[in-house]
């Protein structure tokens, strides 16, 4: 009887270790919650999205087509918890010369750029929030029909005590978590209560409307909203969790398969989602809802508020490369906080580097390595155990298969992986005419016994990026 390999994930929506079963044969509805386009993305944000990246590697390894849909957010998410704060990407704007929709359109460049950097594969669909609104407006017209929403000076809100498992997602009952909001209630009914359309003047005004009643004239001109949209309830624009239920929706139907982000979102964002998709459709938006934990930095998360934050192009500049980094995180369980240290970097960088010209070594890729390749797909198919999986690769390297068989094996494992290996497996670098130039001088000082300059050459060759190593065919050059 054969076995057929199952894929198990930590659901946050049954705090249950469960086997996925897609809603239909072979394919799966992937939705992760993408960027708010007003800044760079940081390293801990990249966190999650390469663990989601690995996810649906492992997804495909296991046949299954994935549609996977990243949002990219360039609307409604506001600065700070409430409903108050100002929307991130106006913000942005007024701090520059340029446009909300010029910033949008740079920071969405630059993701999608260190995206590729990182080796994550690019969604099958990223849509864009403002070019939406159509699908985010109705899906609050049918919130409306049915009785969840009202309306204040400004906007429109979800009426959270309307649907009664509101809480139950993130394990917190609605009285609890109505104490601890740390949002002003203001004209809201309760500080649980979120905004599905944001209104850009009092009482859904148009600008020209509100500059010329009573309040308008008396009150300074904040300056226009750049965007901005008609509604059936005023000039506004859309809350940023209405925008992913709108949008997974739409593309992916209802219930669909996987919904994933990082912990953060649990408690309000995802809370929100589920509340306004089932409130709305009587159905589950997503079946299984895939968490990962914060990267952290001297014990707390990597954020831009607190100010701890790097970029990609901050490890550039210390001299390190987008793909040690995402060896770094492999070695941490994507359910487990990962601290940040510049010590560890370092170490992923050496260990990567020297699993680059292991296989450099390794002849063309022939055969397989049957068991350890099942033992490495049975440790992510254990709720996505990478470290696990790092540990069989390494077991791998140090086995005694013919190396053909190991370069084959080994292409598998980082079709999932990740780490680009492809470039390297059985691949020696041509040596260039300079660096042959310091091998042979170093072979004639060894043929002297002239250790001390043999030393400096394979410091001198190794600063120029070449290891060497001494076999008893002669030196050998491996790059870096
Ligand atoms: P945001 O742009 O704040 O919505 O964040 C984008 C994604 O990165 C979300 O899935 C967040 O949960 C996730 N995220 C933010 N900060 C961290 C962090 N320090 N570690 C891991 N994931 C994070
Ligand atoms: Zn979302």
């Amino acid at each position: 009887m054969s076995k057929e390999p199952k894929l198990k994930i930590w659901n946050t929506a049954s705090r249950k270790l469960e086997e996925v079963k897609p809603a239909k044969a072979k394919q799966i509805g992937f939705y992760a919650c993408g960027p708010t386009v007003y800044q760079r993305a940081h390293i801990g944000n990249f966190r999650a999205y390469i663990l989601e990246d690995i996810l649906r590697r492992q997804l495909e390894h296991r046949g299954y087509k994935v549609k996977h849909v990243m949002n990219i957010t360039d609307v409604g998410h506001l600065v700070g918890d409430t409903d108050h704060g100002e929307d991130k990407m106006e913000k942005a704007a007024r701090a520059t010369s340029k446009t909300a929709w010029e910033i949008a359109k740079e920071y969405t460049a630059l993701f999608k750029q260190d995206m590729k950097r990182l080796n994550i594969e690019m969604p099958t669909l990223m849509p864009k929030a403002t070019d939406n609104i159509k699908a985010q407006i109705n899906l609050i017209k049918q919130l409306e029909r049915k009785g969840f929403t009202y309306r204040t000076a400004d906007g429109i809100y979800f009426n959270t005590a309307k649907f009664k498992p509101y809480g139950k997602f993130s394990g917190q009952p609605l009285a609890q978590k109505q104490a601890g909001a740390r949002v002003e209630v203001g004209a809201k009914k309760h500080a649980t209560d979120f905004a599905l359309w944001k209104f850009s003047y009092p009482n859904g005004l148009s600008r020209k409307d509100y500059l010329s009643s009573d309040t308008g004239r008396e009150t300074q001109d904040v300056g226009r909203r750049q965007m901005e949209w008609p509604s059936p309830w005023g000039v506004g624009f859309p809350g940023w969790h209405v925008e992913c239920s709108a949008m997974a929706r739409q593309e992916l139907g209802q219930p669909f398969d996987i919904h994933a982000g990082g912990v953060d979102h649990i408690a309000v964002h995802h809370e929100n989602e589920v509340a306004q998709s089932q409130a709305a459709y009587g159905k589950k938006l997503a079946n299984y809802w895939f968490h990962v934990e914060f990267l952290m930095v001297d014990g707390q998360k990597m954020s831009k508020s607190l100010g701890n934050i790097f970029t990609l192009e901050d490890l550039e500049q210390r001299g390190f490369n987008a793909l040690d980094f995402r060896y770094f995180l492999l070695a941490a369980h994507y359910r487990q906080k990962q601290n940040f240290t510049w010590e560890a970097l370092e170490s992923a960088q050496n260990t990567l580097s020297k699993l680059r010209q292991t296989v450099q070594t390794w002849d063309k890729p022939e055969g397989d390595c049957a068991d350890l390749s099942a033992e490495f797909s049975a440790a992510l198919d254990n709720d996505l155990n990478t470290p696990q999986a790092l540990a069989v690769l390494w077991k791998l390297v140090d086995s005694n298969y013919p190396s053909s068989a190991k370069s084959a094996a080994i292409l598998n494992m980082d079709r999932v992986l990740g780490l680009g290996l492809d470039k390297f497996v059985a691949k020696p670098a041509k040596v260039p005419k300079e660096i042959q130039k310091l091998l042979d001088e170093r072979a004639k000082a060894r043929q002297n016994k002239d250790w001390k300059k043999s030393d400096e050459l394979r410091h001198e060759l190794s600063k120029q990026g070449w290891v060497v190593e001494d076999t008893k065919e002669g030196q050998k050059a491996i790059k870096k």
